[in-house]
């Protein structure tokens, strides 16, 4: 039985907190696609954490967590990761690292540095974390898979190979120094030793739990807004957001994949460039107000620690954001941040060259869109903890109705907090 945790909108919509509270009930979790370049956050008993390549259910001994195939490796911050994790009391979790996963190497970092550079004021505001010349190489064929390291010969070739492009592009494109193939080729080798006790074939480990029947969560980063082929396209990241990838970047049968959790805010937030369209965005005083109330300690990327772009749940971006990942069911977070307005507004469609529409438009046409309300009223009240869906304020209870009905996919989780079990269950209209 395999579950996907996905993103419906830009990221940051709370997934971790989603996977981290249905690990509990799971046997293996798994990072499909992605790198270090967004964090998922989780509070729970041992503290407030920031993941960003380990999979959430590191927090839980009985679970396997899973490197799966399609994400980018940075062995580096990988080790680093755990080693917070440990000195912060967490016991050491149980992981395989694929032995077909690419590795992220310090030169897709520096590309990426140099290319925002490079590009100044049209820069894409990247988190400069290489995962755009990664995947790039990646297609291209030039990429190092984790089992490369375990030879030598093969190893040193492939490095070199790469090396010899990144040094034309370095050299002469950006003006900077060139890289040395045999520093990189003894860190590498240090680097191997390292991960070695995590790389397996996670191929059959996934295989081997879905013949026995095991709970399979698929962990998605980021959120459709931000897949390549589907999402705002170029505002998007490299690797694609959706779980229908997940079957490719955790080699999973696509025929396994049961339910799709559809995460979203009960409002918008958006990190990335200010040239990215963001047609519900609320901008001035009240903006500043949605931002400083937002998630558990006001919208600040988890990465990066930027101030998240906010905005009034966007109802035309979130439907088609469900409808592209195959949304089974959508967990509704954050809901206890809106506590405090009067009155909250709904982007139900977007307004283009005149003309009024609830599809979601090529990145041209959302450039021109401009937002139109349903203004619902609010219920000025804190229920911030509260687990008993029924026990809500009217008002609230409207809210989540008129956002279901608008997206088309049931909300059976309404979130209320930050905290692993600030969850109300909730049975659809739909
Ligand atoms: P992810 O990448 O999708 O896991 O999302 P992030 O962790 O980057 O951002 C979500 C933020 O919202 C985090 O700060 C979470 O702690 C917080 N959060 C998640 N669910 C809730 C909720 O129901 N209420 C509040 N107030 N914060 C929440």
């Amino acid at each position: 039985m395999v579950k996907a945790i996905v993103g419906a909108n830009w990221g940051d919509e709370g997934k971790g907190k989603i996977t981290d509270l249905l690990a509990e009930v799971s046997d293996v979790v798994v990072r499909f696609q992605g790198g270090a370049n967004a964090g998922h956050t989780i509070i729970n008993d041992y503290g407030r954490f920031a993941l960003h390549i380990l999979p959430s259910g590191v927090f839980y001994p009985h679970i396997t967590n899973v490197i799966g195939n399609g994400m980018a490796l940075d062995i580096q911050k990988f080790i680093h990761e755990l080693n917070d994790l440990t000195s912060q009391g967490v016991p050491a979790p149980k992981l395989i690292i694929s032995e077909r996963v690419q590795l992220l190497m310090p030169y897709h970092v520096l590309q990426d540095t140099y290319e925002e550079e490079r590009l100044g004021g049209k820069a894409f505001g990247s988190t400069k974390s290489g995962i755009a010349p990664f995947y790039s190489d990646k297609y291209a064929k030039t990429g190092i898979q984790v089992c490369d390291l375990f030879d030598d010969q093969r190893l040193l070739e492939r490095l070199t190979a790469a090396v010899d492009l990144k040094n034309v592009l370095f050299e002469h494109l950006y003006h900077k120094p060139k890289l040395d193939v045999d520093q990189l080729y003894q860190q590498l080798l240090e680097q191997r030793e390292q991960i070695r006790p995590y790389v397996g074939n996670t191929v059959d480990f996934i295989h081997r739990a879905l013949k026995e029947n095991k709970a399979v969560l698929l962990e998605g980063q980021l959120g459709s807004m931000k897949d390549p082929d589907l999402g705002i396209f170029p505002m998007t990241t490299s690797s694609h957001t959706l779980a229908g990838f997940g079957c490719v970047g955790a080699s999973i049968p696509p025929t396994s994949i049961q339910d799709v959790i559809c995460v979203t805010k009960a409002y918008s937030s958006c990190v990335g460039s200010k040239t990215e369209p963001f047609v519900s965005e609320l901008t001035g005083p009240e903006g500043d107000e949605l931002r400083r109330r937002g998630g558990d300690h006001g919208e600040f990327g988890a990465t990066t620690g930027r101030p998240r772009r906010v905005g009034w749940f966007d109802a035309v971006a979130t439907c088609y954001g469900c409808m592209i990942q195959g949304a089974t069911q959508v967990a509704l977070t954050c809901l206890d941040v809106l506590g405090y307005l009067d009155e909250i507004q709904v982007c139900t469609g977007y307004e283009i060259d005149g003309q009024v529409t609830d599809q979601f438009p090529t990145t041209p046409a959302l450039k021109r869109a401009k937002p139109v309300f349903t203004t619902l009223p609010g219920w000025k009240c804190d229920i911030r903890g509260c687990r008993d869906y029924d026990s809500l304020p009217e008002n609230a209870k409207a809210y989540v109705d008129f956002l279901e009905e608008k997206i088309g996919t049931p909300i059976r989780m309404v979130s209320t907090g930050p905290m692993r079990h600030e969850m109300t269950s909730r049975v659809p209209k739909l």
